[in-house]
């Protein structure tokens, strides 16, 4: 089996990693190995149960393509000055052009292009007034709010586009099975799994779950 990247992890890091090097042309044969299950399969119990039921072997609400924040309404705060060191590492101004970048991939995809705490009110001005004087510092970080379902129909967007384009050099594999699952099947039914995959662009392009499993990741 040949492959040229192997992206582990199809959260957002991972997803916007292949989109990127789509976009840029990328000839290269990309994989992408996520350990949950694909954004339209995840299902939290919780729902139902009314509390959580500590699924194993991972968890829905973290785990699957879209990663963490797939189950969250979705905010995105689009000012450097929120969030993590992204500015201290490559500067304020190019912090700031990569939130718009990625911002707009969002748009791409169906997010709402409604951004919420953009007026400069009087009651915004109040606010300010009054943190002035608590020597606090308020910022105004416009957000773009996509919504609990909205978040999951636009991963599903995005993931279908990865799955299904024209010029797919892609691979998502998925676990499509359980370790507890495993443990209970007969040897028959575990032949009887489906572990090998073929790149629908390379017919000589095929990926097993072993190769992968065995060599990668510990
Ligand atoms: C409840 C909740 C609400 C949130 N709300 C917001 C919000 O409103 N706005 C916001 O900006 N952020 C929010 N976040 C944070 C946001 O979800 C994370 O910052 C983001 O998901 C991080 O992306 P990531 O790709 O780095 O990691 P993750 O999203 O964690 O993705 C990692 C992926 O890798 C997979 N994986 C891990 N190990 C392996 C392995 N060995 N093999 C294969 N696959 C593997 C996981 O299954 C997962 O899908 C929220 C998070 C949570 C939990």
């Amino acid at each position: 089996m040949h492959k040229d990247v192997v992206i582990v992890g199809a959260g957002p890091a991972g997803i916007f990693t292949a989109l990127e090097m789509l976009k840029k042309g990328s000839r290269q044969k990309i994989l992408i190995v996520e350990k949950g299950r694909a954004v339209e399969e995840r299902r939290c119990p919780k729902n139902k149960t009314g509390q959580c039921v500590s699924c194993r072997p991972y968890c829905h609400i973290t785990t699957g393509f879209s990663g963490a924040g797939a189950f969250s309404d979705g905010k995105l705060s689009l000012s450097y000055e929120v969030g993590g060191d992204l500015p201290s590492l490559i500067g304020a101004e190019k912090a700031q052009e990569t939130i718009d970048y990625a911002d707009k991939i969002y748009l791409e995809f169906g997010a709402d292009s409604h951004v919420e705490g953009l007026g400069n009110t009087e009651e915004v001005k109040a606010i300010r007034k009054r943190a002035i004087r608590a020597g606090l510092k308020l910022v105004d970080c416009p957000i773009r709010h996509l919504g609990t379902e909205k978040a999951q129909d636009l991963y599903y967007a995005i993931e279908q586009y990865l799955l299904q384009d024209g010029k797919l050099e892609l691979n998502m594999v998925y676990a499509s099975c359980r370790d507890d699952e495993l443990e209970r099947m007969s040897e028959q039914e575990k032949a009887e799994l489906e572990t090998h995959f073929q790149c629908s662009l390379y017919s000589d392009f095929d990926i097993a779950l072993e190769d992968i499993f065995s060599g990668l990741l510990p």
